[in-house]
């Protein structure tokens, strides 16, 4: 049974993908759990020296991962090329762990108590079509680094580049099974990792709704899960900012990847006293965005993910007099839908849902209660910016916004030195940043009794 890759720039077909049955993934998770055993027992400079040999496979392969990427999701180039780098410099971050997975060692009287961090074992990732290869690096290389296996299942719309990363750590050495690409459907082979109890722990990141499954079905067998959900991001942009920086930089902060991004802004909040202001900066800057062929390294937008995405995203701009205006896109074949602004109520769908498409609901606010009060009014959690050259206030509301992820002057979200991850039901623990091995590892306490000769 394949799956028929489109490319959504030209709906022409790119490739098939085997899916993988539950019998092969079953054969999948017994060659982890083989591979891991051997990779725990290595030394940990072999496991840092291989991590980094695996970096350097994917800086040599870097045009390739970024092209494919650009044919199989639409994604514009030079940020495909983006991608593929963060690939190679989250591998090499890593590398670094094997070596600093540091216990403690506790006073005690009667002898020694110390701490390690032990493997879990095999860890099942599952991943979003969105940005298909930086997420799954996210998990793998601290996975990898902690001394685990992994089986890495990527979206079915989105699976060339993670298929061509399992390629790529055998050709740099890592053992065969530690690190196995598993594509299939998510009822069938994400669903195995849930269930199959060899598979120690899941890491999700995608929608609410199946994210909420995926948690539901771990607790069977206690399964340790991070998930990483939805969002639905406010940039707050107050009356004592830069405003024309502010309006300058808000397209990039909610139709970058076409706005198919779980940090999107996709609420855009506006001190009323410089609302008319920052619309008319805005919309020279959206106007300004270059939309359209994905190979050219001067595009800044590409399209959708899939036809039946669009579909999805049209379904929000459904009154054209809420639409305060657009930016372009080609016309033809191919997912295009072009920038939209929308000047809804306060109560409107496309507020309170993720649009996961270049939609962006701007709504005006009094005074800085009012704001976090808007900004806070979302189930969900992730990420946001806050624009003001008050420092105090920046301090105040980036302590009151609840959410995970926050930048200030900035659209920045993640970072992999830096967690990163949500609150709220945007998800549940963090992934990037220095403790990031340690969400992979178990923490195991020894007593060692010594007698007082
Ligand atoms: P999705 O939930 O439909 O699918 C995500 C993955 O789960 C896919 O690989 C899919 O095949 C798999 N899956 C589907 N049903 C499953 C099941 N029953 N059991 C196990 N696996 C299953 O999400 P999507 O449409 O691919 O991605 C978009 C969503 O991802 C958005 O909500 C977005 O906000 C979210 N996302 C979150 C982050 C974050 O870091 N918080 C990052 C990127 C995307």
């Amino acid at each position: 049974m394949a799956y028929t890759v489109i490319n959504p720039a030209d709906e022409t077909v790119v490739t098939t993908v085997q899916r993988l049955d539950i019998e092969e993934v079953d054969a999948a998770i017994f060659g982890a759990t083989v591979a891991q055993k051997e990779w725990a027992r290595r030394a940990p400079l072999d496991r840092a020296t291989l991590l980094r040999r695996f970096a350097e496979a994917v800086d040599r392969d870097l045009e390739n991962l970024a092209q494919l990427e650009t044919r199989n999701s639409g994604h514009p180039i030079t940020q495909a090329r983006g991608e593929a780098a963060s690939v190679r410099d989250v591998l090499e971050y890593y590398s670094g762990a094997p070596e600093r997975l540091i216990g403690q060692q506790i006073p005690v009287s009667g002898g020694m108590n110390v701490t390690f961090h032990e493997p879990m074992g095999v860890i099942g990732i599952i991943t979003p079509w969105n940005f298909p290869m930086s997420i799954a690096a996210w998990g793998f290389a601290p996975a990898l680094a902690a001394g685990n296996a992994v089986l890495l299942k990527p979206a079915e719309w989105t699976s060339l580049t993670s298929i061509r990363l399992g390629e790529l750590a055998l050709e740099a050495g890592l053992p065969e099974g530690l690190f196995q690409v598993t594509p299939g459907q998510g009822p069938v082979v994400g669903e195995r990792f849930v269930t199959h109890p060899d598979v120690r722990k899941v890491v999700f990141t995608g929608s609410t709704e199946v994210g909420k499954r995926i948690m539901a079905g771990a607790s069977e067998q206690v399964k340790r899960v991070t998930l990483e959900l939805g969002g639905k991001s406010a940039n707050i942009i107050f009356g004592d900012a830069d405003v024309e920086a502010a309006a300058l930089a808000a397209p990039s902060s909610v139709f970058d990847n076409a706005g198919q991004d779980c940090c999107a802004r996709s609420r855009l909040l506006v001190q009323r006293g410089v609302f008319d202001r920052f619309m008319n900066v805005f919309e020279g800057a959206v106007q300004d965005l270059r939309v359209g062929d994905p190979l050219d390294p001067d595009t800044e937008m590409g399209p959708l993910v899939t036809l039946s995405h669009r579909d999805h995203v049209t379904s929000f701009v459904d009154d054209d007099s809420l639409v305060a205006f657009r930016g372009s896109c080609p016309s033809g074949p191919g997912a295009w839908f072009p920038p939209t602004v929308m000047t809804p109520s306060r109560d409107h769908r496309v507020v309170e849902e993720e649009v996961f498409g270049p939609v962006v609901a701007v709504l005006p606010f009094d005074d800085e209660a009012d704001a976090i009060k808007i900004a806070n009014d979302s189930k969900y959690g992730l990420s946001g910016s806050i624009w003001t050259q008050d420092l105090s206030r920046a301090i105040r509301v980036s302590r009151a916004v609840e959410s995970g992820t926050l930048s200030v002057n900035s659209h920045s979200s993640v970072r992999y030195s830096a967690p990163f991850g949500g609150m709220k039901q945007s998800g549940i623990g963090r992934e990037l940043g220095p403790d990031a091995p340690l969400q992979f590892s178990e923490t195991k306490s020894v007593f060692y009794a010594a007698s007082e000769n």
